[in-house]
């Protein structure tokens, strides 16, 4: 087979990071992918939420195209009018005032850790600060963004990270309040867990941190990378928790498959960043900006949010159907288009046997299945997943 060869010769090259699936992709069309054997799946991954708006849309395809061949990169020595206009529908989306454009989630982690750092250091003369994260959380593999991610065997083998960072635990706002002390400058959480177990964030929980914040003048950060852009019924998450972060990072479907993030602030944070302070050669260059400005047009034209809200309730429907014939399966949760199967086993099997039938579907750890399909999947995808589902259970 033509993937056999592909495989063979990507164990010769490629860094050993990754248990790849067996199976090499080659194209898409809407919710479908193709691999290079011509063996047709359902996707609810979606390139690890990333492609909202499914795969081969000819709008977005074309405004690619158009700025490939009209400007690709400028630098950010320069204005370019694409990230302008993408800066302003992100400060429109997240009620926030200031973007500054990133090429990853990571990034955009790593950013809000220095912005928030640099305002402690602005307001009160010190370098001293300390970050309060959440216990399974995940921000990112860099050193910063690693430093706040709540799983000790992704940090352990890297020694010395940044330095000043505190782990609470996720829907408890005591242990939250307890690490709290004069150095603390900023609270970082995912408004829906997503890697850690698909956990949403409860509404007590969420509001209880921004009280905090505000009562102690903290930070918020909420990391909406994987949560955000609609993937749960509202643009961002945190809207239906009726709070505003004082910085939020992007990326995943900001983009929909171009490399791009973003971390974005309330106008009196953002300026404690000076110029000198921070940059990006690539960040928020012309071609990425397009991208983001399509899927933002593509959001709207195509009403993205309200088949989310038709679509979820549906999903959540079958799931809940399913756990009641099926007892080792633990948990159904999640928000939106962000649903967790937990189970009492380890689904590595069902995993790859559904991909044997046709259907990808990622894991979160050991015994959770992740759910987080293009946004523009419909109920008959649904019920053609549950059916899978079911059989490989
Ligand atoms: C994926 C993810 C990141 C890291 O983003 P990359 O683009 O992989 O660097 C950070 N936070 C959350 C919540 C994520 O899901």
């Amino acid at each position: 087979m033509v993937s056999d060869e592909l495989i063979t010769r990507a164990d010769k090259v490629l860094m050993h990071t990754y248990n790849r699936f067996q199976i090499v992709l080659d194209s898409g069309e809407g919710v479908y992918l193709k691999d290079v054997n011509g063996k047709k799946y359902l996707d609810l991954a979606a390139g690890i939420a990333v492609f909202a708006l499914g795969y081969g849309v000819k709008e977005y395809n074309d405004a690619l195209k158009a700025q490939v061949d009209k400007l690709l990169h400028t630098s950010n020595l320069f204005y370019n009018e694409p990230a302008i206009k993408a800066c302003e529908y992100i400060t429109k989306m997240t009620g926030l005032d200031r973007v500054f454009m990133t090429n990853s989630g990571t990034e955009a982690i790593e950013g809000a850790i220095k912005l928030a750092r640099k305002y402690y250091y602005v307001k009160n003369g010190k370098a001293d600060s300390e970050i309060i994260a959440m216990n399974h959380s995940f921000h990112g593999r860099s050193m910063g963004a690693l430093a706040v991610t709540g799983n000790e065997s992704y940090r352990t083998p890297f020694g010395q990270l940044i330095g000043g960072v505190k782990f609470a635990d996720y829907n408890n706002i005591d242990s939250v309040k307890a690490l709290v002390n004069e150095k603390t400058c900023a609270i970082i959480m995912e408004t829906v867990q997503g890697e850690g177990g698909l956990y949403p964030g409860n509404k007590e929980f969420i509001q209880g941190v921004r009280k905090l914040c505000d009562e102690k003048g903290i930070i918020m950060i909420l990391d909406e990378i994987q949560c955000g852009m609609g993937r749960t019924g509202t643009m961002m998450a945190y809207e239906q928790y009726g709070v505003k972060p004082d910085i939020v990072t992007l990326a995943k479907a900001l983009g929909c498959g171009v490399p791009v993030g973003a971390f974005v602030a309330k106008e009196e944070v953002a300026n404690a960043m000076v110029p000198g302070d921070h940059g990006s050669t690539y960040g928020g260059n012309p071609f990425v900006a397009a991208a983001v400005n399509a899927v933002f047009d593509i959001f709207e034209k195509k009403k993205v949010l309200d088949n989310v809200n038709e679509v979820a309730p549906y999903l959540k429907e079958r799931l809940i159907e399913v756990k009641a014939k099926h007892s080792d399966i633990v948990d159904v949760r999640g928000l939106g288009l962000m649903c967790g199967i937990e189970f009492n086993h380890p689904v590595g099997d069902i995993v790859k046997k559904a991909m044997e039938k046709g259907v990808i579907m990622i894991s979160a750890g050991k015994n959770i299945v992740r759910l987080v399909p293009p946004l523009v999947i419909t109920k008959s995808d649904v019920d053609k997943f549950i059916s899978v589902l079911e059989e490989v259970i």
